[in-house]
């Protein structure tokens, strides 16, 4: 195998830890039998290509959440190519794009998989990419010595598709330095350790999973339990077992859950549900005693769901991050409990270097430029970022990886434009600050608090600019309201106007109803008046992905459809 700093810290890890635990069965995998598996699995990608040069191909892949997805990654890493993943849940259509854009000249997939992936195979394709089912990866045997030779790993790397909420899926190629860039600075900044067992319960082709979940896990020697498909009360189950007066053997104490805001929220309504006897042990398994680390991301995080944790899990208090295909995470809030302030998704990771481009006169707003000075108000700017953990490009699009990174002015390396915007606050201020440093803690910043992606959560309504993000989170805070999308809707007259499609709480609309005026009183100290939306629909149901993504531009159609005629 190349000489991979991923492979390279693999084979220093004790070979009798864990790396894998399947939660449903229960079996394990260790660390002193991954690599041999991923030699020969990457021999087996050699046998089938018919030839052993295979740097910089796409391989796309098929797995369920397991050791063998772990294994699949690497040795596609391993033959210097670049991996595809792909989820098993896409439609066939999707399948179909995401081969045919990134050309892919293999298409991998564990057993279970394998019909679904000749399916694909056998409609129209631009490309035609060679089928290999992939099973049977373990059993290596532990402690195979594999040898890392000292070939560079070359155009080694991944490509992930963006989530598409705002258009079609982008190809976003990572390299792997950027990859490693990425493991290194989570280690840092969230303290993985070999004692960490990691709870993993989304789907895994984001860079959430691969990065956060495998990537960062298999650096540090933690270990890594798969869950999935999400099942509220199995993984209520799973988290209470050490806990219970009879404990099973072989379930670890959770130490570190990764999830996005819908899984909180459904974990806690489920919580409601569980068996009396559980509900103790499950409270005590998410304390902050025993879960070191529980971290939300990639949706806004409702202040009354970290709320709610926090009663729940004895304290436990939500860490919010930032991040995105083409930058992993970027801005994290620290592991201080007094940094993860209500809102803010925190400061630049380690590695990570942060800007805010006012989105009106487009200059750089400096440390102290914050707010501006004849009005008073915040100055609200898009993110942009810079350094070792950005991606390379967007995989045969020119035109949009031009279009979104700027040159520095310092000739220090461009700018990626997130395309999200955001205001800046100095963080909290208390005495012992700096004493509450740990070792390897990175520095505190100002932070950052998010207020949607300029193409779909700024409304421009009458010359004033309305984050969709600060509306639903005042509206959240209302008890009426269980969940909430603000949406730009066409407007003759403003332009555009503040839209709200609500899921009213049970609890507290009994008749399941409520007026505009009803939220327009109960938004009134709240809000200033152009902030609160003109137009209400009440619905049972508000689509998202598996990442707890809305997307707002078909939803605002869907909803206020005679809006747009
Ligand atoms: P596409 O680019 O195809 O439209 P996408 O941007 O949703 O899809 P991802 O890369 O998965 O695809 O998501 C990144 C986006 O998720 C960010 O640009 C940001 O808008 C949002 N996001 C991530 N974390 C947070 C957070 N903590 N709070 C608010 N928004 C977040
Ligand atoms: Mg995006």
């Amino acid at each position: 195998l190349p000489k991979l700093p991923v492979f390279e810290a693999i084979s220093k890890h004790d070979p009798e830890s864990t790396v894998v635990i399947h939660s449903k069965s229960g079996r394990r995998f260790q660390y002193g039998e991954l690599l041999g598996d991923v030699a020969k699995a990457r021999d087996r990608l050699y046998e089938s290509a018919g030839r052993e040069d295979l740097d910089g191909e796409r391989i796309a892949f098929l797995a369920e959440n397991s050791y063998d997805y772990v294994v699949t990654l690497l040795a596609i890493l391993g033959a210097k190519s670049i991996a595809v993943p792909m989820s098993p849940a896409f439609p066939a259509s999707e399948l179909q794009y995401i081969l045919n854009h990134s050309e892919a000249l293999m298409l991998l997939a564990t057993g279970k998989f394998a019909s679904k992936a000749q399916e694909v195979l056998k409609t129209e394709l631009d490309v035609q990419p060679t089928f290999l089912q992939l099973d049977k990866l373990q059993g290596g045997g532990p402690h195979e010595k594999v040898t890392l030779d000292k070939s560079s790993p070359g155009s080694a790397g991944m490509m992930l598709y963006t989530s598409g909420t705002t258009n079609r899926p982008k190809g976003v190629l990572i390299p792997q330095a950027a990859m490693t860039a990425q493991a290194r600075s989570l280690i840092q900044a969230w303290e993985y350790a070999p004692s960490d067992h990691l709870l993993h319960l989304l789907p895994l082709h984001h860079i959430h999973g691969t990065i956060n979940a495998i990537f960062t896990p298999l650096f540090t020697g933690s270990s890594i339990e798969f869950l999935y498909p999400f099942n509220a009360d199995a993984v209520w189950k799973r988290l209470a077992a050490p806990f219970t007066t009879t404990p099973p053997p072989d379930q670890p104490k959770i130490t570190f859950l990764t999830a996005v805001p819908t899984i909180y929220s459904r974990l806690l309504s489920s919580f409601k549900t569980l068996p009396e006897d559980l509900q103790e042990p499950a409270r005590e398994a998410i304390s902050p005693a025993h879960l070191r680390l529980t971290i939300s991301g990639s949706a806004a995080l409702p202040t009354p769901i970290k709320r709610a944790w926090a009663d729940l899990s004895k304290g436990n208090i939500l860490l919010e991050r930032f991040g995105m295909t083409e930058v992993g995470m970027a801005l994290s809030c620290g592991l201080d409990p007094n940094d993860r302030v209500d809102g803010s998704v925190g400061w630049p990771l380690p590695g990570v270097e942060a800007r805010l481009v006012d989105v009106d006169t487009h200059q750089v707003i400096e440390k102290g430029q914050e707010k501006d000075l004849e009005t008073g108000r915040e100055r609200v700017g898009e993110i942009q970022l810079r350094g070792p953990t950005i991606f390379a490009e967007y995989w045969r699009n020119e035109e949009a990886t031009k279009k979104e990174f700027v040159e520095g002015k310092d000739g220090r390396g461009s700018w990626f434009k997130t395309g999200d915007v955001a205001v800046r606050r100095p963080g909290p201020e208390k005495a012992g600050r700096s004493e509450m440093k740990t070792q390897r803690e990175w520095a505190r910043g100002d932070m950052y608090f998010i207020l949607g992606r300029k193409s779909a959560d700024i409304i421009k309504s009458g010359g004033e600019k309305v984050s969709a993000l600060e509306v639903e989170r005042e509206m959240l805070s209302l008890p009426q309201v269980a969940e909430v999308a603000v949406l730009a809707v066409p407007s003759g007259k403003w332009g555009q106007k503040v839209g709200a499609v609500v899921i009213l709480d049970r609890e507290h609309c009994k008749e399941g109803k409520w007026s505009p005026l009803e939220m327009r009183r109960a938004l009134k100290e709240r809000l200033a008046g152009y902030k609160i939306p003109q137009v209400l629909r009440v619905v049972d149901h508000i689509p998202r992905n598996a990442m707890g993504k809305i997307n707002k531009k078909v939803l605002v159609k869907e909803v206020f459809r005679e809006e747009f005629s």
